[in-house]
């Protein structure tokens, strides 16, 4: 994060925001603009990554699904917008240490142990890593004492948009984007290289949202997409992993996701037209009654809802 306030230093603060007489590195000038950094970084990142996965691969037609609520991008966005500066408060704590040289993240590949080798190492190890603890801070999440409180709010959304990605709780937002924030603290990792994962994984959390449940057959067991994703929203208690299935397979919580088994959300949405319940040219089911027991067929819903 050092890297991105001495850009904004040089380029913005310093000349046009900040008194003269008020030092790069004071500890409260670092604070702030660290909360500026990191709330316009998180609403450009979600908004744009979510706006051009909404309108380039979302398939709109999944707003038809009978499970879609009134509203909900707008809802979703509304969400996550008051959620992230909240997320924003501890997580700026854990940058400031960061910035203030607590953390093992290094500037020149010659500082990395092992050179260029370690530093494809590490970018491995972080996805490992942060996949494993994400894996058991989200089923602790799905603990019935935390579930109500924290969780639930991410798991209304049944049929995600990719503007659902951020839309969680403060409290399960900043818990699940720990380990993200953990790991330089704990391993050595390139800024750069930092950087770059801390963008890709908030591509990859818009990407597992987005409704494009195609995955390459040979990965389909291995990675979780989105189709893996979107059966976690509908039947809760498996797919909790956000790379890889790994953790999902030896947790004994992995289910082959129903949009690869032609039991999907399209599937439903195909069904309920050819049966004359759903228009081809409206978003409402006709007649709420018939479409609820077709999903009640396709989709048994979980305890947890
Ligand atoms: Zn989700
Ligand atoms: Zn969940």
């Amino acid at each position: 994060m050092d890297l991105v306030l001495k850009v904004s230093d040089c380029y913005i603060l310093t000349p046009y925001v900040y008194p003269s007489s008020w030092p790069e590195d004071g500890a409260l000038r670092q604070l702030i603009s660290l909360l500026l950094v990191t709330n316009l970084g998180a609403a450009v990142l979600y908004l744009g990554l979510g706006g051009l996965s909404y309108f380039l691969i979302f398939d709109h037609k999944l707003m038809k699904h009978p499970q879609f609520l009134e509203n909900q991008v707008w809802r979703e966005i509304k969400y996550a917008m008051t959620s992230l500066p909240v997320i924003s408060i501890p997580t700026v704590a854990l940058f400031f240490a960061e910035v203030r040289g607590y953390s093992k993240l290094y500037d020149n590949v010659n500082e990395s142990p092992m050179g260029w080798p370690g530093v494809l190492f590490s970018m491995i190890s972080f996805l490992l890593f942060t996949d494993m603890c994400i894996y058991w801070i989200h089923r602790f999440l799905h603990h019935k004492r935390i579930y109500k409180n924290f969780h639930k709010p991410h798991h209304v959304w049944k049929i995600p948009t990719p503007f659902a990605s951020h839309a969680f709780h403060p409290v399960d937002g900043f818990l699940q984007g720990l380990p993200y924030h953990i790991y330089p603290f704990l391993f050595p990792l390139h800024k750069v290289l930092y950087l770059g994962l801390y963008v890709f994984v908030n591509i990859w959390t818009v990407s597992i949202h987005d409704g494009d449940y195609r995955v390459p057959r040979l990965l389909q067991e291995v990675v979780n997409g989105s189709a893996h994703h979107t059966d976690h929203h509908l039947f809760f208690d498996y797919n909790y992993g956000q790379y890889f299935t790994l953790w999902d397979r030896l947790g004994g919580s992995y289910r082959h996701p129903s949009a690869l088994l032609g039991k999907g959300p399209h599937d439903l949405i195909r069904k309920l037209m050819m049966d004359g319940k759903l228009s081809a040219n409206t978003d409402k089911v006709n007649g709420c009654a018939n479409a609820d027991s077709h999903m009640k067929e396709s989709m048994p819903r979980s305890k947890m809802e």
